[in-house]
């Protein structure tokens, strides 16, 4: 509880003197933005070009957007205290949850048109119908596939919302308006994982109203990766020649990226060929399944396209789950495969992001070997890890993996404590590592200067006292 307040008083401040420009050096230009829309929301100085949010005019500096934002401040073990209590199941790769189970939506339009087993847009339907919510904040899309954040207030507008669109959408950029202008109360929120951290920070305290607004469902969905709306231009419609106007829908499945047309055929490429189209600040998420949302949705480990993967996470989300399979509006099954889920999910959480070439070039000039380098950067992947994991992690051999470690922890690269190792800085390694070296330098000029010199002086002096002699007279 003192933690949550401690956090609802850091939101609440606006006396920290930090403003857009300091999201921008954070965030922005680290190219460390997931354009979830928050900040644009928030504050009417804030607009945004097509990838990214832009200051529009003078910054009082009240740091509501450097606040808010998902990717500054997030207290990860404060929210999954408050949200699980303890009570779920918690796995490395996928998080607390409550149940998992496979499910599809008895509705025969929706499943028709869902990505797929329309659980979302069902769920979204029953929760509106039954008073639980008045309003969603959806991602929907122009006739080119350009995402289009909007608030569904209706059925209809939920419906029209259906499929899933692979590209960075600014979803929460809605918030303002469904609060200022629709006055809307009870909201849901459907997004994928990095938007649900923005989320959960709004449910905690919001800037904008303590009456309106308030998030009473949170729906996140499975995500590997996402991309820049250059997949659908530069590639689908440049490389591949289809125009996005004829496109039915898109779906990555099993490494394929399939598109579907609305004629009927399907092209299907390598995910791979899609790669360079990737989310700049995708390559350093490690959620997968939407760990902190209420209820997390996806396909992967369903028995077929047609059906979802649902998480159950919050008493929340089972609650509106469960009520929405005795009402009949969504069909379960226990035909699910936990463990495929837990295998991407733990892929994701533990792909290695490699540190830039500089920093390996300085750990390479200092004799860290490149087996260690290996070991080091793997750890600052994962944040931190047994010896176990980390050897899982990296595919290799533990024994190797611990010596590498030991070596590290010598040189101060890595710490542990309880059989968990986590990663010192680099930048204080490096200083420090420099530090040593400076400090033996030092210590070896010392010693020539004061012992080798002298010595060396007077050994010459004696092998060569006739010709010192001979050159005097001279
Ligand atoms: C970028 C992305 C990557 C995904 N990766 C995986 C994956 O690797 N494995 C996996 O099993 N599932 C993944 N999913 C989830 C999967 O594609 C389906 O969204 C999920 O199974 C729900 O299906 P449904 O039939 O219930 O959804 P529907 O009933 O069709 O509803 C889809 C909902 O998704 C929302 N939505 C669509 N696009 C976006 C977007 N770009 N940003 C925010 N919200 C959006 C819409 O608002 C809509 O409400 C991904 C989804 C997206 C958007
Ligand atoms: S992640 Fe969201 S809140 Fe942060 S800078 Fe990007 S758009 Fe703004
Ligand atoms: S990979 Fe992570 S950062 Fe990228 S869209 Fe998915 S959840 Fe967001």
């Amino acid at each position: 509880m003192e933690m949550k307040n401690q956090v609802k008083n850091y939101l609440q401040t606006n006396d920290l003197d930090i403003g857009f420009q300091d999201l921008n050096d954070l965030v922005i230009n680290k190219q460390n933005c997931v354009f979830c829309g928050s900040c644009i929301s928030l504050c009417p100085r804030i607009g945004m070009n097509e990838k990214e949010p832009k200051l529009l005019e003078y910054d009082p500096e009240c740091s509501t957007c450097f606040r808010y934002c998902p990717r500054t401040y997030f207290p990860a073990e404060m929210f999954e205290k408050e949200l699980f209590n303890g009570d779920a199941n918690k796995s490395y790769s996928i998080g607390h949850y409550q149940k998992l189970v496979a499910a599809k939506s008895n509705n025969e339009t929706v499943l028709r048109i869902a990505q797929n087993g329309g659980v979302v847009s069902s769920l979204l339907i029953y929760a509106l119908d039954s008073g639980l919510i008045d309003g969603v904040l959806l991602t929907d899309k122009d006739d080119n596939w350009c995402p289009k954040p909007v608030i569904a207030r209706s059925p209809e507008e939920i419906l029209s919302c259906v499929g899933s669109k692979y590209t960075i959408s600014p979803t929460l950029i809605t918030y303002r308006e469904a609060i200022r202008e629709f006055k809307l109360e009870k909201l849901a929120f459907v997004g994928l994982p990095c938007q649900i951290h923005a989320v959960r920070k709004l449910q905690l305290s919001s800037p904008l109203s303590e009456v309106y607004g308030k998030f009473t469902l949170i729906i996140g969905l499975y995500c590997f990766s996402n991309y820049t709306y250059n997949l659908l231009k530069n590639f689908v419609q440049g490389e591949l020649g289809i125009p996005l106007r004829t496109v039915k829908k898109f779906d990555v499945s099993n490494g394929m990226f399939y598109v579907y047309k609305k004629d009927g055929s399907i092209k299907q490429v390598p995910l791979k060929m899609t790669k360079q189209y990737t989310w700049n600040s995708c390559q350093y998420c490690k959620d997968f399944s939407a760990e902190i949302a209420d209820i997390s949705i996806g396909n992967i480990g369903a028995s077929s396209n047609d059906w979802n993967s649902v998480l159950l996470r919050t008493d929340i989300g089972v609650k509106v789950f469960n009520d929405a399979v005795k009402t009949n509006k969504i069909t379960i099954s226990d035909n699910i495969d936990l463990l495929k889920i837990e295998k991407i999910a733990f892929r994701k959480k533990t792909r290695i992001t490699q540190i830039d070439e500089k920093t390996l070039n300085a750990m390479r000039l200092l004799g860290i070997s490149e087996f260690e380098i290996k070991t080091f950067t793997s750890l600052m992947s994962l944040g931190q890890a047994s010896e176990s994991l980390l050897s899982e992690a990296m595919k290799l051999d533990k024994n190797l993996v611990i010596n590498a470690l030991k070596s590290l922890k010598q040189r101060e690269w890595v710490i542990s404590s309880n059989g968990i190792y986590i990663s010192v800085d680099p930048t204080l390694v490096i200083n420090n590592e420099i530090s040593k070296l400076r400090k033996t330098f030092l210590e070896k000029i010392g010693k020539l200067n004061n012992e080798v010199l002298p010595k060396l002086e007077s050994i010459y002096v004696r092998n060569n006292i006739n010709q010192i002699r001979h050159k005097e007279e001279l």
